[in-house]
């Protein structure tokens, strides 16, 4: 599947819920063994890593190829209504606003 179908399926599943904007505080990989993808749909072999991610720990995990989940990780963040965690404590902000308001805070500014 190319870059830019893969974006659009993941908006539209977004929209409808199908892939949550929250980000999911628990996830491992693994090697596939034909789970399916919760983004593209294809069947994950186990020639193909997969990521296993979870919201709650009682809760059936989602799978992901690697590109799929990273797909899905940047595009949720880029379209995620306020209010919706995005979480990314090891990642730079990356809107404009944020970096302003950043530098704003910073001590002697
Ligand atoms: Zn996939």
């Amino acid at each position: 599947m190319e870059a830019e179908d893969l974006r659009v399926l993941i908006r539209s599943k977004l929209d409808d819920g199908r892939l949550p904007y929250n980000s999911m505080p628990r996830f491992w990989g693994g090697r596939g063994n034909g789970q399916q993808c919760a983004v593209c749909e294809a069947l994950i072999t186990k020639q193909q890593l997969v990521i296993e991610a979870s919201m709650h720990t009682d809760k059936k995990p989602t799978q992901f190829h690697v590109k799929c989940f990273y797909a899905w990780d940047a595009e949720r963040r880029a379209i995620a209504p306020p209010g919706y965690s995005i979480f990314a404590a090891d990642i730079a902000p990356s809107t404009s606003t944020r970096v302003s308001y950043a530098v704003g805070d910073a001590p002697g500014a």
